[in-house]
């Protein structure tokens, strides 16, 4: 029985699956055409969705991997167990991560019946070449048909798209961006990530420096601004009232749960992950939550860890952190060579400030 005095938590759950990996990717997946690995897994996450606790579910959100690997009729089965056993809050944001080239029209129709409200495409680049060299699945024009037909069913659509890349004219992506004009765009520098095929290659390629980074960074926050759009985090631009649910519960330190392999938690105090083995997560879904070994439980963060980890996320948001002491001196410093701005005991960062954010957060934690 759910009742409303349930703790508020944001649910993740993880799809380990792909395609095929693309050359950039550090994540934990695997290409995956097993339908019987399908089937156990499905299996396994709804038996782990049956034994979290009472709960009352602020926002859900299926990401990978590729969650849109799994069949449609299996995201709405796994959802539909969410609100069966959970007290999902009405009107909660439930995101769906989709790559261009898994989905068709009828997916997203059904998708959207089953109850996803907010759908997040990897876009990536507007560029073939540039999707190729990456390992994408998907060309631009798949992109743009995918797009089409999810605007039909879903008018909360985020793009994500990547900047600082090889050989790469961003200008293109950003007029793409301008032109499909989502609700939300998440946009980040290419990492490169050693053990990956591109970090192997990295010779082959002329990356761009550190200015023509800043400049393409720039440029895609001009035109954001210029379209309407709230720069609401260092890497997130949303029109008004579409700022992810989701991931500002991540940034301002709220509770969720993730289920699946490498998922992570932070639940009562405590920051803890599920080992990143599939076959390990369906072997012991049967567990209850919390008391078998299936969670890598950590010691609760201590009063300094907490304090860092406050500033550093907070620091992501535009409405900033509150900060007190010789802390709140040191940002009145940076505020005064224009790297943001102070409220009151609120040190929030501008776009300059953003862009030199880690330099800022090591001189305050
Ligand atoms: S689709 Fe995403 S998770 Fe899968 S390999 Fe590519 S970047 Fe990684």
């Amino acid at each position: 029985m759910t009742t409303s005095s349930n703790r508020v938590v944001s649910l993740y759950i993880h799809f380990p699956f792909c395609i095929k990996k693309c050359a950039y990717c550090a994540f934990f997946s695997e290409p995956c055409k097993d339908e019987e690995l399908k089937d156990e897994y499905e299996k396994a996450v709804m038996k782990r969705i049956r034994s979290l606790p009472e709960l009352s579910i602020k926002t859900v959100y299926f990401g990978g991997g590729t969650p849109t690997v799994m069949e449609t009729r299996r995201l709405n089965a796994i959802l539909g167990s969410v609100f069966e056993h959970c007290d999902v809050q009405s009107g909660a944001e439930i995101t769906l991560e989709a790559n261009p080239g898994t989905v068709d029209a009828e997916d997203l129709r059904e998708l959207s019946a089953g109850g996803f409200n907010r759908l997040s495409l990897g876009m990536q680049s507007a560029n073939d070449k540039t999707l190729k060299m990456l390992g994408r699945i998907h060309d631009n024009a798949q992109f743009l048909e995918c797009c089409s037909n999810a605007e039909k069913y879903f008018d909360n659509i985020s793009v994500d798209a990547i900047f600082a890349l090889p050989g790469d004219d961003f200008k293109n992506t950003i007029r793409q961006i301008e032109f499909i004009s989502p609700a939300h765009v998440s946009a980040y520098s290419l990492m490169l990530e050693e053990g990956t095929p591109l970090y192997a290659n990295k010779e082959k390629y002329v990356f761009p420096s550190e200015a023509e980074e800043e400049s393409q960074y720039e440029a895609l926050c001009d035109s954001m601004r210029l379209h309407g759009y709230r720069h609401y985090e260092i890497s997130s631009f949303a029109m008004p009232g579409k700022e992810s649910a989701h991931n500002s519960v991540y940034w301002r330190r709220g509770e969720y749960i993730g289920i699946g392999p490498a998922a992570h938690s932070f639940y009562m105090g405590r920051r803890f992950s599920v080992p990143a083995n599939t076959r390990e997560f369906i072997k012991r879904s049967g567990s209850l939550f919390l008391t078998d070994t299936d969670y890598q439980a950590t010691v609760p963060l201590n009063a300094e860890e907490t304090e860092e980890e406050r500033i550093m996320l907070g620091l992501r948001l535009a409405d900033g952190v509150r900060l007190s002491g010789e802390k709140l001196d040191i940002a009145a410093k940076f505020a005064a060579n224009g790297y943001g701005s102070i409220y009151g005991d609120i040190f929030a960062l501008n776009e300059k400030g953003f862009r030199v954010s880690n330099a800022i957060i090591s001189e305050l934690i």
